[in-house]
């Protein structure tokens, strides 16, 4: 682990991030792999590939009984979709900042989905929303301890 409290060990914070298939398809996941790389979290993992049914709908399970469910299903198995996990101290409510709100026409500019999008059904990015959900979306999208343990070395350059 990276920090003891007494004798314990405190977990470094992660959250999943994922560009969506509209995201890939319009040909943003640079502009949006940077936001978070220019901000200083460290990437944990990342990689490419269409997304299961199954894994869509566990993925949103706590959205399974909205109107839209089935249609934020289709979409989000549409196409690739770019899985990462970024590394931080407060990275899951910063995240959240950087991303904007659900609906890109009340996200703020400077905000991805404030500058980059125009519907709530194609908001082009996810972001765990509590550190419960970084690490149990983390397990399911890449599977318990497979994503990557490394120290930047600009690190003392983000942190004191
Ligand atoms: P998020 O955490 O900001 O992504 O928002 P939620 O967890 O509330 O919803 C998850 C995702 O479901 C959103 O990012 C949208 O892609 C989609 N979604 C949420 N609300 C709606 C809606 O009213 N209509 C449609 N079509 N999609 C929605
Ligand atoms: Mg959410």
């Amino acid at each position: 682990c990276r920090s003891r409290v007494h004798s314990g060990c405190v977990r470094a914070e992660i959250s999943y991030i994922m560009v969506k298939p509209d995201g890939v398809q319009r040909g943003l996941v640079g502009e949006i792999v940077g936001r978070f790389e220019r901000k200083g979290f460290t990437l944990r993992g990342l990689k490419l590939f269409t997304p299961g049914k199954e894994l869509a709908e566990e993925h949103y399970k706590d959205l399974s009984q909205k109107p839209f469910f089935k249609d934020l299903v289709d979409y989000i198995t549409s196409g690739p979709v770019v899985a990462m996990v970024w590394e931080g101290d407060g990275v899951v409510k910063s995240a959240r900042k950087l991303i904007g709100s659900t609906n890109p026409l009340e996200a703020e500019p400077g905000t991805i989905r404030g500058d980059l999008a125009v519907q709530t059904g194609r908001n082009v990015v996810h972001g765990s929303d509590s550190p419960e959900n970084g690490e149990r979306e983390t397990a399911l999208w890449f599977g318990s301890g497979s994503v990557e343990q490394w120290q930047p070395a600009l690190a003392p350059w983000l942190r004191e």
